[in-house]
């Protein structure tokens, strides 16, 4: 068994009332305007992850805290998972079902739990991994079922009061409707984002994957890469052995290609034998280095031929742009990475080529 449920959660739990007191009303009228406005959005659309960052910003007008983070179930995936971090937060050990010991106890005890460091171990290994003295963790609910937990911390000790956990509880009350409906609506959206053949990402969900990383990296000011991968001459195994044997092979090349991939990595396939993988925060050489890892899988792979005893083999050609170097906006990344990929392409396949480096050439056969 895992050591969260020795704990006896119990003593760190908030009861909260059903109704706010009038002296919560009067003291606390910014707070309550949060949870207003809470209200007043929850028949908008959005989608999950747009909604856990909204409620953490409204939570951040009910108290002040140093860091936070919102773990929440994946209902395609089948797992708890850490949706959202603000400020400096170690994941800390996690449980085999999913998130991290506090979401373990308040999933269980389904109210909000007030910790102090300095009366259980378990409680201050916890608060270490954010670095902090109290925390303040509110369940965050879906048709009644506690699936989330917004997760609060302050480096003090007693950085947040009775009064914090009652208002966010209410919060919380109040975006279930919205959590409830942006869930369901992730659970579709993922299945209507999966390419049925491959199981991969599809190009639609690709295009606004993409332009989440620009947003990001113009944010943050990071460069990330962009990899265009094409299966070298394909046409002539379809020809060879027909399309079901292709099709067959298609999967088998996903599979090496989703390999050792990081969780933040998007690949999709992008059309017919090709796909793109972005690999956020990653720089040039991050990105050749895992182009040639996928490279030489699919070189020294043997593909199985249904029917067949023997087995075929196949290289890919790979091209690379990075944004923040390469290329300032979205088009222009998929343009240089696209010319990478067809510079390799004719300079013989199995092969992998960044756009800066097909620049250089270029330049140097006008010279
Ligand atoms: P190159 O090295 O220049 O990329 O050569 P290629 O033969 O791979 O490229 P081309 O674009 O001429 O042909 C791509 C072929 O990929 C055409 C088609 O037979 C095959 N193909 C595309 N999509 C699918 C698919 O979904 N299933 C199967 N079985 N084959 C596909
Ligand atoms: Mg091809
Ligand atoms: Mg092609």
């Amino acid at each position: 068994m895992p050591s969260g449920p020795e704990l006896d959660t119990a003593q760190f739990t908030v009861q909260p009332r059903g109704e706010l007191t009038p002296e919560i009303l009067g003291k606390r009228w910014r707070s309550v305007q949060a949870i207003l406005r809470m209200a007043t959005i929850t028949g908008s659309q959005m989608q999950l992850s747009p909604a856990l960052n909204l409620i953490c910003d409204l939570a951040a007008m009910i108290t002040s805290f140093d860091s936070a983070c919102v773990y929440f179930w994946n209902e395609p995936q089948e797992k708890t998972e850490l949706r959202l971090r603000r400020g400096h937060i170690d994941d800390g050990p996690q449980v085999p079902w999913g998130g991290n010991l506090l979401h373990f106890w308040v999933t269980q005890q389904a109210r909000p739990l007030m910790l102090e460091t300095g009366r259980h171990a378990k409680v201050d290994s916890e608060l270490a991994a954010a670095g902090a003295k109290s925390a303040l963790v509110v369940p965050l609910f879906v048709k009644g079922r506690v699936l989330g937990s917004l997760q609060l911390f302050c480096e003090k000790a007693e950085g947040f009061t009775e009064e914090d956990a009652q208002l966010l509880w209410t919060l919380a009350l109040v975006s279930e409707n919205l959590l409830t409906r942006e869930q369901a609506n992730e659970g579709l959206l993922r299945f209507a984002f999966t390419d049925y053949l491959t199981g991969l990402r599809t190009r639609g969900y690709f295009e606004q994957q993409l332009d989440l990383e620009v947003k990001r990296s113009d944010r943050r000011n990071e460069q990330f890469s962009l990899l265009m991968v094409d299966i070298d001459h394909f046409k002539a195994l379809n020809d060879n052995h027909g399309h079901q044997v292709g099709d067959s092979v298609l999967r088998q090349v996903t599979s090496l290609l989703v390999k050792d991939m990081r969780e933040v990595d998007t690949v999709a396939r992008y059309g017919g034998e090709e796909f793109v993988i972005i690999l956020p925060e990653a720089t040039e050489e991050e990105a050749v280095s895992v182009a040639q890892r996928i490279r030489k899988a699919v070189q020294s792979a043997d593909f199985q031929i249904e029917g067949l005893d023997g087995h075929e083999k196949l290289t890919i050609s790979i091209g690379i742009a990075v944004y923040g170097r390469d290329a300032d906006c979205r088009q222009k990344l998929i343009e240089c990475a696209d010319a990478a990929l067809y510079a390799a392409k004719s300079r013989g396949r199995n092969q992998v080529l960044t756009y800066s480096r097909l620049l250089a050439s270029e330049r140097k056969e006008v010279s």
